[in-house]
């Protein structure tokens, strides 16, 4: 019989650029194949039903994945679970469980804490705008806190299901101190989303967090070809996370699993390789007159951000080796204005708050040489022109603000 791998209750013992390559592939030679097998079964043909309700039962009891061949195609996905198995390699954990987006990871973390009666989260800005906008607008019957890392502790009420936090946040950069936010959490469960970072960076269950949100879209995926979502945790909580995906159907599709696993046998390397670029693309940004703040995370990475004197509308329309695009993670490199798409869905006020300003352009830096990237940016700094003097509190040119805020 096919063994299906699953997560393993340990984290890397490899180093992360040899597990990024194996984990999740262990039986690929004894079953005599080098690619990962891609399954796009829905359903699985038996001749056991007595074996098959037993199975069911199981899951429906535990949570715990099946044992032996899957059933169908909502409830196990032998090619999703190497992603699973994989990504929860890197990122330390027991589990993994993969979803049909980010959103949809988190949206099944919010439920398997209301189906528990703790309906209420604490949540740090700046999120991504769709995070932000879900808690705000409780559209999954949650209740949200907003407050600063200094404010955790006491925002928590008896009902407090999660803290959620995002570090780097998008769109800002913003970081903040996972152990010391892990710490004011207490015995509420943290729930990082790394989807910045990504495990090559940071590790948040090092620091304490007890969930660890990706979108899959981004920096897993890394090619701009495959939506996905996953939630790296310990096995109790991957569980639960099952049986909300098994009853509310936001599972992944098993061609973008396979997808998944291919992206992360590359991430170290794409992460480390546009992370060099993106250093020196920010700190010509913060010598530039043009620009009247940078931000740029203490951890490194590939994200920029930062504020122009001029109009930020125009630098969007003057690139032209950038793709102009929202999202991220991938090997071009793509620029957007978050005040007008990625945050836009956040209200105005909201978005100042977490500080979000309006002359802020995010910019997701990619596999591209950096001076035919500074050569496209240079116009289209030109083509923002001089502007009003920078408002929104933004800071002189010649610094890189790092981490805080
Ligand atoms: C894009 C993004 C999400 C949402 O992921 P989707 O795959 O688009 O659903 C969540 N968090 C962060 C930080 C993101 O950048």
């Amino acid at each position: 019989m096919q063994t299906y791998p699953r997560a393993t209750p340990r984290g890397p013992e490899r180093a992360l650029a040899t597990e990024a390559v194996h984990a999740g592939r262990e039986d690929l030679a004894d079953l005599g194949v080098h690619a990962v097998p891609l399954d796009l079964s829905t359903t699985y043909p038996s001749h056991d039903s007595r074996g098959e309700a037993a199975r069911l039962d199981a899951f429906a009891a535990t949570g715990a994945q099946p044992a032996g061949p899957p059933v169908y195609g909502r409830l196990d996905n032998p090619t999703t679970a190497r992603f699973e198995t994989a990504l929860a390699r890197l990122e330390g954990t027991e589990a993994a469980v993969a979803f049909a987006s980010g959103m949809a990871a988190l949206s099944a973390c919010l439920l398997a804490r209301s189906a528990a009666g703790l309906r209420h989260v604490v949540a740090v800005r700046p999120l991504y705008g769709c995070s932000d906008h879900l808690l705000t607008a409780g559209l999954l019957g949650t209740e949200v806190t907003w407050t600063d890392p200094a404010g955790i502790a006491d925002a928590i009420r008896p009902d407090t299901g999660l803290v959620m936090v995002e570090t780097p946040a998008n769109p800002t950069l913003a970081e903040l101190d996972l152990r010391a936010v892990a710490h004011s959490c207490g015995a509420v469960p943290l729930l990082a989303d790394n989807t910045f970072a990504t495990p090559v960076l940071q590790r948040p269950v090092e620091a304490g967090a007890r969930i660890v949100l990706h979108s899959a879209t981004k920096y897993l995926g890394g090619h701009g070809d495959v939506l996905g979502g996953v939630v790296a945790c310990d096995e109790e909580f991957a569980r639960q996370l099952r049986q909300v995906r098994f009853a509310t159907g936001g599972v992944l599709h098993p061609l973008a699993g396979y997808l998944l696993l291919r992206g992360l046998a590359t991430l170290p390397v794409r992460m480390r390789a546009a992370a060099v670029t993106a250093a020196d693309l920010a700190a010509r940004l913060a010598a530039d007159p043009r620009v009247a703040a940078v931000h740029y995370p203490r951890i490194g990475g590939a994200m920029v951000s930062f504020e122009v004197v001029g109009d930020p509308h125009e630098v969007i329309r003057a690139v032209r080796l950038i793709t102009p695009a929202v999202s991220l993670g991938s090997v071009d490199t793509l620029i957007q204005h978050p005040a007008s798409i990625s945050h836009r869905i956040v209200g105005a006020e909201d978005r100042r708050r977490g500080g979000i300003s309006d002359r802020l352009l995010r910019m997701s830096v990619g596999l591209e040489d950096v001076e035919d990237l500074w050569h496209d940016l240079d116009a289209a700094l030109d083509a923002a022109g001089a502007g009003a003097p920078a408002r929104d509190g933004a800071r002189p040119a010649g610094r890189i603000n790092a981490g805080g805020s």
